[in-house]
C-alpha cells in the first residue's frame, strides 16, 4: 500500500447552493474524511453546537488567531469573521485523513494560493429561483440578508473558473456520489503521488 498524504477538498460555492448539506452526507458515508471546524465571530443559531458547527469566538480573539497566523484563511462574511485554524487541517493531511472545507469563495481563494494542491469544488444551484426557495425556506435570515446573499450569487457564479470541478446540486445523493468520484480520480493522479510511488518501488528493489 502507499502512504499517501490526504487530500485537502475545499467545497465553496455561493450561499445556499447547498454544500453544507452535500458535506454532511459525504461525511456520514466516509470515514476518512474529516469536516474542519471553522471559527467564527457570529451568534450561534438555535441547535449549532460549540465545536461541532463551529467555534464561536469574539472579535478579539479572532484577531488574535489572524495576528499569530493560526489561519488557513479567513473572510469577513455578511458582517462576521469566519476562519479555518491551520493546524488541525495539516495535522489530518499528515496522518492521511482527507479534510474538507466547506468555506466561502473568498476563503477557498486564499487556500488556493496558500495550498494549490488542494480540490477546489464549486457547488452549484440547479437555478437562481432554486437558491432563493432555499435561502427562504431555511428561515434563518432576515428579508434583507437574503437580498443581499442573492445578489451576491450571480457575480459569485462567474468566479467558477477558479475551480477545478463543478456539483450541481439537484439531488444531494447524486452530488455526493459525484464528489466521491472526484476524489477516487485525484487519489490517482500521477502528478499528486509520484514520489510516493517511486520511493515505494525503490524500496522494494
Ligand atoms: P453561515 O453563517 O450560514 O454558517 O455561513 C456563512 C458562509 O460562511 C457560508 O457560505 C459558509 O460556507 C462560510 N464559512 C463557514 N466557515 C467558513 C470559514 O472558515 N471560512 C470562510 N471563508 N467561510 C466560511
Amino acid at each position: 500500500m502507499l502512504k499517501r498524504k490526504g487530500l485537502l477538498l475545499v467545497v465553496s460555492g455561493p450561499s445556499g447552493a447547498g454544500k453544507g448539506t452535500i458535506c454532511k452526507a459525504l461525511l456520514n458515508s466516509n470515514e476518512n474524511l474529516k469536516l474542519s471546524v471553522s471559527v467564527t465571530t457570529r451568534k450561534s443559531r438555535e441547535g449549532e453546537v460549540e465545536g461541532v458547527n463551529y467555534y464561536f469566538i469574539d472579535n478579539e480573539k479572532f484577531n488574535q488567531l489572524v495576528e499569530a497566523d493560526e489561519l488557513l484563511e479567513y473572510a469577513h462574511v455578511y458582517g462576521n469573521f469566519y476562519g479555518t485554524p491551520k493546524e488541525k487541517v495539516i495535522e489530518n493531511l499528515e496522518k492521511g485523513n482527507d479534510v474538507i472545507l466547506e468555506i466561502e469563495m473568498k476563503g477557498a481563494m486564499q487556500v488556493r494560493e496558500r495550498y494549490p494542491e488542494g480540490v477546489f469544488i464549486f457547488t452549484l444551484p440547479p437555478s437562481l429561483e432554486e437558491l432563493k426557495n432555499r435561502i427562504v425556506g431555511r428561515g434563518t435570515e432576515t428579508p434583507e440578508e437574503i437580498h443581499k446573499r442573492l445578489s451576491s450569487a450571480y457575480d459569485e457564479i462567474k468566479l467558477i473558473d477558479n475551480y477545478d470541478y463543478f456539483v450541481i446540486n439537484e439531488e444531494v445523493a447524486t452530488a455526493v456520489e459525484t464528489i466521491e468520484n472526484i476524489i477516487k480520480c485525484e487519489k490517482n493522479k500521477v502528478e499528486r503521488y509520484r514520489d510516493v510511488i517511486l520511493e515505494k518501488f525503490e524500496e522494494e528493489l
